[in-house]
């Protein structure tokens, strides 16, 4: 038998209802907050995301899924959205009749990270976006948005890490002090440090190995270096998620693993997760839009792991099944046939019927009822359709009512709605 792909994963019924109730959640919320929804692509030029997410970064150097296509092209499974949803909100122009413009999108994303508990190969992500608008703000509302979601989704323990990463004016003050320090501290770091430090040294901060961590421990805080508006910006950001009451700490070593971002970075965590505890992860992209070939237009967004929420939302409720109102036990080829009818006609009119078609005993079908939960079951057989009327029983009352064959549908409809 052909398994699936490691890394890869099937969502079943019995998962689904809870994406589905998270994704309800998610669509209301954000639609309440302005956004729209956006569909973008799973697959992208390649060039794409090694231009908005860098080169120099995991992502982009050893985990995605790129091929030539046919030779030709060489196209990327999208490793995030952020980059897609940019390329059409310039590829659309769609900054022309107001730039102000806020997105959400839901689906799959791929990276060929080392598969583990959390950590898939194709993972989902809720994603919202917002063009145009510069003030800090929108930061602080998109963390209050974020934390909304998280609250009712019933997850617990939630705290937003925030830092800034500064802008094009501070920052190479900070990378060149930064610099400095990874040179004398060479020999102490991982092979992948050693070669981003004179690339790309805030991915260093980042770095998970134990060696680099403690070579980095007193490596000088990005905000020491940041320029009077990226200190005024950052400062509002957090007095706004005091005023709001989001649990916040700020975290002077995230700098997350995309090179796209300036200022605010964010990332929402939960003690919920074990090892894996960041459910979700954002920030501005100022230069984005112009990098890509659009106009200078300041960006935001953040992107939510549908896989890591979908663990432990509604932790405390059982996710309701869909059980049928009404359960067909036909019995008898004639039975069958007229139960085919009035089963479609049922279904189509919002009733939601079973039946198995089977022709097999009472009591099988009765076991079959009770099995997938039916509140009703509609008897009918030869007797039945000599008499004229089939017989509907409440299985939680048990209590039976006649329902005449020639109306069977519109009558069964009736007695529900007068339930
Ligand atoms: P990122 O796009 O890396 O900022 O990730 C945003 C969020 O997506 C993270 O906080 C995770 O919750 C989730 N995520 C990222 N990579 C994976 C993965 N390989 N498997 C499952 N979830 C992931």
């Amino acid at each position: 038998m052909v398994q699936l792909i490691r890394g890869f994963k099937d969502i079943l019924p019995g998962e689904i209802e809870k994406w589905q109730a998270i994704e309800k959640t998610a669509e209301q919320l954000f639609e309440d907050f302005g956004y729209r929804q956006i569909r973008v692509p799973i697959m992208e030029r390649t060039e794409l995301f090694a231009r908005s997410i860098g080169e120099d970064t995991d992502i982009v150097e050893k985990e995605m899924y790129t091929f030539a296509d046919r030779g030709k092209d060489l196209l990327t499974l999208r490793p995030e959205a952020t980059a897609s949803i940019v390329r059409a909100y310039i590829q659309h122009k769609m900054y022309a009749s107001d730039p102000v413009r806020k997105f959400y999108t839901i689906g799959p994303m791929f990276r060929r990270e080392r598969p583990q508990k959390g950590r898939y190969r194709q993972f989902y992500q809720i994603d919202a976006e917002v063009f145009g608008v510069t003030s800090p703000y929108i930061d602080a509302q998109l963390i209050v948005m974020l934390s909304t979601l998280l609250a009712r989704l019933e997850v617990s323990d939630v705290t937003a890490h925030v830092n800034s990463l500064g802008c094009p004016a501070c920052r190479p003050g900070y990378k060149a002090a930064l610099g400095e320090l990874l040179a004398s501290r060479e020999a102490d770091l991982c092979a992948d440090c050693r070669r981003r430090s004179s690339s790309n040294p805030l991915r260093v901060l980042d770095c998970k190995v134990p060696a680099c961590r403690e070579a980095m421990a007193d490596a000088p805080s990005l905000l020491a270096y940041l320029c009077t508006d990226c200190r005024i910006h950052f400062d509002t950001v957090q007095s706004m998620l005091t005023d709001m009451a989001v649990p916040f700490v700020t975290d002077e070593r995230l700098v997350r693993g995309l090179d796209y971002y300036t200022r605010t970075a964010f990332e929402l965590q939960t003690g919920a997760l074990g090892a894996q505890s960041a459910v979700a992860g954002g920030g501005r992209y100022d230069g984005l839009v112009k990098t890509l070939g659009g106009p200078d237009i300041p960006a935001i967004g953040f992107a939510v792991g549908f896989d890591r929420l979908a663990e432990i939302a509604f932790a405390d409720r059982e996710p309701a099944d869909q059980e049928p109102l009404v359960y067909i036990a036909a019995l008898g080829e004639k039975s069958v046939a007229a139960a085919f009818g009035w089963s479609t006609r049922l279904s189509a009119a919002g009733v939601h019927c079973e039946i198995d078609f089977s022709d097999k005993s009472l009591k099988s079908q009765m076991k079959r009822a009770n099995r997938v939960k039916a509140g009703h079951v509609l008897m009918v057989g030869d007797n039945e359709l000599d008499k004229g009327s089939a017989i509907l029983r409440n299985m939680a009352t048990r209590e039976q009512v006649d329902i005449p064959i020639d109306t069977l549908v519109e009558s069964t409809i009736q007695y529900f709605k007068a339930l």
